[in-house]
């Protein structure tokens, strides 16, 4: 065995079918008066209507969240919340709603309740992500954590395929980068390869039938696995690609995870050996890039860069871009291994 450093900051959970109902004891609990949702315009009705429930409270929703977080948006919400003079957040809604709260309650010192829709985990993880001149970025700090996070598999009903889909593999790849990536663990490789299973096993019905409470449930579940993995692990050259692609060129974040996991664990197959045979035998697969590749086909998630609208004549500058400045990989992460990668996963070819 390796030698690990384990770091899991504690986290509240309060899950269940129904659990938005605990909000307002939550909300409480922390003691605020004037608590102030913060989400993305698509989640705004479900944020108004949960702020009802809050009774009593001087509740307002601010719905402007957009993903990649650009620097823009976070001073633009802190407005928002000086104008309400806000006493704490309601992170409500995918990682976009939930890494604009971290930004602007770590600034201002104030606490969040973090309601999660998708399965991207940023509700447990000590980090948020945002955009400065197109580049993605990141900032680290435990203080915000969220307070308490609410996992209402019911709010998860409405999350579109096009959506359930990308996000899945997007937790899919916390659980896979978690078992190679610095300080890869025992305790968090079971709940990596747990998280896997839970969502291999969910999310093909959870396409299919979009309102099967138990299949929802499910890949929730696997959704906060992975959280835990992506906030405990450093993560690696998939999750190095998927940012530069996605802060520089703005590609969709979950799809950009999507199309590039087969191909970064194929590019880690024979450095990360026993991680990747620890992914297959989770997907019930040989090998773990053909189970991930056939996985998104079974589910429609995007298999592409070209489909996601990725200028070809970038793919030089995206592999100069990552290699700059490359993260801890288990293979070293040299231009023409990544410019490679990039071309496969340009035409969608494992
Ligand atoms: P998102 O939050 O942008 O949501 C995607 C879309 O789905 C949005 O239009 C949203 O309104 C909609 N949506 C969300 N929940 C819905 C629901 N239940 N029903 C219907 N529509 C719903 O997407 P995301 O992939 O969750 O988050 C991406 C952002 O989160 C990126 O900026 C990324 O960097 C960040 N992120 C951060 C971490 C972290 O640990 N800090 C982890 C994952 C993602």
């Amino acid at each position: 065995m390796q030698n690990f450093i384990f770091d899991q900051p504690a986290h509240r959970v309060i899950f269940g079918v129904g659990a938005i109902a605990r909000l307002r004891e939550e909300v409480e609990r922390l003691g605020l008066h004037r608590p102030l949702f913060i989400s993305t315009p698509g989640r705004s009705k479900d944020a108004n209507k949960a702020a009802k429930d809050l009774i009593g409270m001087t509740v307002s929703v601010y719905a402007e969240a957009v993903m990649h977080v650009p620097i823009e948006t976070i001073a633009a919400a802190r407005e928002a919340i000086e104008r309400h003079n806000a006493d704490g957040l309601i992170a409500f809604g995918g990682g976009s709603a939930i890494d604009t709260s971290k930004a602007v309650g770590l600034q201002l010192g104030i606490p969040i309740v973090a309601v999660p829709t998708t399965y991207g985990g940023s509700e447990v993880t000590p980090f948020y992500g945002y955009t400065e001149d197109n580049i993605k970025k990141g900032k680290r700090d435990r203080t915000m954590l969220p307070k308490s996070v609410i996992y209402d598999p019911a709010l998860t009903l409405s999350l579109p395929t096009k959506v359930s889909a990308p996000s899945g593999m997007n937790a899919i790849a916390h659980c896979v980068e978690g078992l190679y990536g610095r300080n890869a663990n025992p305790v968090m490789s079971l709940l990596a390869v747990e998280g896997i299973r839970a969502l291999a096993r969910a999310l093909p019905i959870v396409v299919k039938e979009t309102e099967n409470m138990d299949a929802r449930a499910d890949a929730l579940y696997g959704a906060w696995l992975a959280g835990m993995v992506l906030g405990s692990v450093g993560m690696a050259v998939h999750h190095n690609i998927s940012h530069v692609l996605g802060g520089t060129f703005r590609l969709p974040h979950a799809d950009v995870h999507s199309v590039i996991l087969p191909h970064a664990a194929a590019f880690n197959r024979d450095a990360a050996p026993e991680a990747l045979r620890n992914v297959s035998e989770a997907l019930g697969t040989k090998d773990a890039a053909q189970g991930l590749y056939d996985l998104e086909l079974r589910i429609g998630a995007p298999r592409s860069l070209k489909q996601l609208g990725m200028p070809e004549d970038q793919l030089d500058r995206a592999a100069k871009l990552i290699t700059e400045d490359p993260y801890y990989n288990p293979r070293p992460v040299d231009y023409a291994g990544i410019r490679q990668l990039l071309e496969n996963a340009y035409w969608g070819r494992l």
